[in-house]
């Protein structure tokens, strides 16, 4: 890489290990050889499953891979996301906690399926499981699709729009693990904690957005992701603003869940600001 040369990199990206529609392999292959992603991290929803075929594979494309999870968090009664990244694989404590969030999501289904049947959908447990292509991470996302395939609903969207969207009658609130438990898994696990797409958590109000940077920080978040394939634009200037405020390292990454999905391709998500330190070198410094 010659100097001023710049990598493409992706740090979020998604599998069929959780709610992705590429098995992790493929996935990579299809970030380094269609998108000419060069550094890419696996960051499924609350699983370490695929990162051992997404290394192997990497590996052997010659691409850099940074191992990674998204960790569902609750932070004042909302689900936040947390991304870990460079953690270790094997860490106890990280899959500890991965699998009392798959139980979490498991007993969810069901209930999700239960509100579903009474708004005169039913049977869309069996269905939703059947998308979910690794059965210990059901989500929401699954549901979404067994609706799409039945016609209940004209686009995935709609679905969330309607049904399962935050507050819709078939959300379920769940007890995801205190942000501070997450990022303190992380850590434990030797990995940097990184706030997901902070524009994505309506906190409309100064204080609410000051107030989740304050707490992910003084749990020992590092990073917050500043370029986001799933935060509109806008957000960019705000997350920049923050990260320079708080020094945190800035993030980037696709959020890539589908080549059919409306968020941009691997590697394409734009590229990060100038005028603050990124979680490359980060990354480096640790290397
Ligand atoms: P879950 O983690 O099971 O709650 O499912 C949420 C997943 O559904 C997210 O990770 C997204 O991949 C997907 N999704 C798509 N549209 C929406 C939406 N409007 N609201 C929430 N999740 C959505
Ligand atoms: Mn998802
Ligand atoms: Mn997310
Ligand atoms: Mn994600």
């Amino acid at each position: 890489m010659g100097k001023g040369q710049k990598v493409k990199f992706d740090l979020h990206m998604h599998s069929t290990s959780s709610d992705g529609e590429l098995d992790p392999a493929a996935l990579m292959r299809y970030a380094h050889d269609e998108c000419g992603v060069e550094m890419a991290a696996l960051t499924d929803h609350d699983t370490l499953g695929g990162l051992e075929a997404a290394s192997e594979e990497a590996a052997r494309l010659g691409m850099r891979f940074v191992n990674g999870i998204e960790i569902s968090s609750l932070w004042a009664d909302r689900c936040i996301h947390i991304v870990g990244l460079r953690v270790d694989p094997d860490n106890e404590k990280l899959a500890r906690l991965a699998g009392g969030i798959s139980a979490q999501r498991s007993a969810r289904a069901v209930k999700i399926a239960e509100r579903l049947e009474h708004l005169g959908f039913p049977n869309l447990y069996g269905k939703a499981l059947k998308y979910a292509r690794n059965p210990a991470i059901i989500s929401r996302m699954h549901f979404a699709q067994a609706m799409t395939v039945e016609g209940y609903v004209e686009h995935l969207q709609q679905a969330f729009d309607r049904y399962l969207g935050d507050g819709m009658p078939a959300f379920i609130p769940t007890r995801w693990p205190p942000l501070a438990e997450s990022v303190a898994a992380i850590r434990d696990a030797g990995g940097i904690a990184v706030l997901a797409h902070p524009g994505r958590y309506r906190l409309n109000e100064q204080w609410q957005f000051d107030g989740l940077m304050t707490d992910f920080q003084n749990a020992g978040g590092r990073a917050i992701e500043v370029v986001s394939g799933s935060q509109s634009s806008q957000y960019t200037e705000i997350c920049l603003a923050a990260a320079q405020r708080f020094g945190f390292y800035a993030s980037s990454g696709s959020d890539f869940h589908s080549r059919s999905g409306k968020r941009p391709l691997p590697g394409t998500q734009g590229e990060l600001p100038g005028g603050v330190k990124t979680i490359l070198e980060l990354l480096q410094s640790l290397a």
